[in-house]
């Protein structure tokens, strides 16, 4: 074992279950570790590194940005923060962004946002936030309580009061979760860490008309959905919904941490001077990078995405053992047998996937050359054998 890994194992807090191998550098979708190892990545760093790992445009917009200033406080205004706003508005049609550095902190900007527009326009009483069991938004104590998997909900006592959850795809449930004490509702369009469960349309859209008749947010974690991953910039708009929320993070800055809060019409003042903030929200070269991976996220690109996925369904439906292969774009899950084997065959052949609940998850990025697709397939194929 190399020196790096005996570091992590004895001075980090022993939080992950980390596999032996320690990356030393990657280009594209390429990982190469210590001792030179070659993988073929369909893991993205969870679908942070959607434009290939040292994408060179993302990469040159960061290091300028870095030698010029990399952080002003969010005292001053700014040209990175500006641009991006800006872009990111034109793009979906949303009203404002709020930046901040993760996905469970734009998470957290949107419960605070959900819970103050009820309680500028109706008072106190009126602040439960429906979820949806399997979801998964994120690690702080409060989007734990927001998490709709009892695993997440144990040792940090007491969790943050009025979340409610619903059956995911139930609009019977969800009618009666929507008492008159509601303020929003929150969901994935595509369960990832529950097991990369695609929403049905019919049922998103009820619940979005549902929410828009009683005046309830609808907030979107689009944190691993978003950014291209689903063959379109955000999800929601291949569901044909406009949510009053929608949050974003992982793919968003290609490797740098970045969180976005976007508010439409309905939330747009509803955060004023002083109710919200963060030190390093927004950060220039976090922003300088999103610039850049927007401008890669075109028509084009969203169209390959979906090529992408038809190929992987068409190869990988039907094999031994596959009981279904679920998602939407490169956002895949693969029903089989033992997945954690899978996983560890798959990595002894130099292929690195992820997995979710008892499936494997494939998060290749979007831009993936096809060749390396095919071989990265084709390992898999071989060990489900
Ligand atoms: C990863 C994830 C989060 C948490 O993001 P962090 O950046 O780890 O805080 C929240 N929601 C969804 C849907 C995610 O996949």
């Amino acid at each position: 074992m190399s020196k790096y890994i005996d570091n992590l194992n004895n001075y980090y807090v022993n939080t992950y279950s980390r596999s032996n191998i320690c990356f030393t550098s990657g280009k594209g979708s390429i990982l190469v570790d210590e001792n030179g190892k070659e993988y073929i990545d369909f893991g993205s760093g969870i679908a942070v590194n959607g434009l290939g790992i040292c994408n060179e445009k993302v990469n040159e917009a960061v290091i300028k940005q870095f030698n010029k200033i990399p952080h002003t406080s969010n005292l001053y205004y700014n040209e990175p923060q500006g641009t991006l706003a800006e872009t990111l508005i034109k793009r979906t049609g949303m009203k404002r962004v709020f930046l901040s550095d993760s996905g469970a902190e734009a998470n957290e900007c949107a419960i605070k946002i959900a819970r103050k527009y009820s309680f500028d326009k109706y008072g106190d009483n009126r602040n439960v936030i429906v979820a949806l069991n399997n979801s998964f938004h994120g690690r702080t104590v409060t989007t734990l309580s927001a998490t709709g998997q009892d695993v997440f909900h144990t040792y940090f006592m007491p969790f943050t009061e009025g979340f409610r959850f619903a059956a995911a795809g139930d609009l019977d449930a969800m009618k009666s979760a929507l008492t008159k004490d509601v303020c929003a509702v929150i969901m994935e369009l595509v369960q990832g860490e529950g097991g990369v469960v695609a929403l049905d349309k019919d049922y998103v859209k009820a619940v979005a008309e549902l929410c828009d008749k009683h005046d309830i947010l609808l907030i979107i974690d689009e944190v691993q959905t978003g950014n291209g991953r689903c063959g379109n910039l955000y999800a929601y708009m291949e569901y044909g919904i406009s949510p009053d929320v929608v949050t974003t993070a992982k793919g968003i800055a290609n490797g740098l941490p970045l969180g976005v809060t976007f508010v439409g019409d309905k939330a747009e003042y509803t955060l004023s001077a002083g109710t919200h903030g963060s030190t390093f929200g927004g950060n220039l070269c976090s922003c300088a990078a999103a610039v850049e991976v927007l401008k890669q996220l075109d028509e084009q690109l969203f169209k390959d995405v979906k090529a992408k996925h038809d190929y992987i369904i068409k190869e990988l439906s039907g094999c031994k053992g596959v009981k279904s292969v679920t998602g939407m774009g490169l956002m895949l899950g693969i029903d089989c047998e033992d997945n954690k084997a899978v996983l560890k065959a798959c990595r002894e052949k130099g292929l690195i996937v992820l997995t979710a609940k008892n499936k494997i998850r494939l998060l290749p990025a979007l831009n993936i050359p096809d060749e390396l697709l095919k071989q990265g397939v084709e390992i898999i194929k071989e060990v489900l054998k």
